[in-house]
């Protein structure tokens, strides 16, 4: 296992998870005040078209919720998303970007 280096993937290089050390991915669920899902005031919109599934914003969500299967478009589970924009900061191919929430 190499030394991390704690660079974004976007600006170290990577084009795949399968480049990056190992990392602990957590599980999301409810604290004591609720779903994170409720703190968002933006949330992140993946766009299939650009995505390559390489699953470098699933291994970057602090709260784990980007759910990835190998080769598969990630799906995002709002309901603990709480709109941080790392996925979106990551990504590769700025396959992701943020847009308010709704009212
Ligand atoms: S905005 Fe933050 S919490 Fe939501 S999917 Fe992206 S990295 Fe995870
Ligand atoms: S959204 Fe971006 S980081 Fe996530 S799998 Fe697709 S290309 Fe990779």
């Amino acid at each position: 296992m190499g030394k991390p280096d704690n660079k974004p993937a976007a600006s170290s290089g990577y084009s795949s998870w399968r480049e990056m050390p190992a990392v602990p991915v957590s599980v999301p669920c409810k604290g004591s005040i609720g779903a994170t899902g409720e703190w968002r005031t933006f949330r992140p919109v993946l766009d299939a078209e650009v995505c390559i599934k390489c699953g470098i914003c699933y291994l970057y969500c602090p709260d784990g919720v980007i759910i990835y299967k190998e080769e598969s478009i990630p799906e995002i589970d709002y309901t603990y998303c709480k709109g941080c924009g790392i996925c979106v900061t990551v990504c590769p191919k700025k396959a992701l970007g943020m847009v308010r929430e709704q009212e």
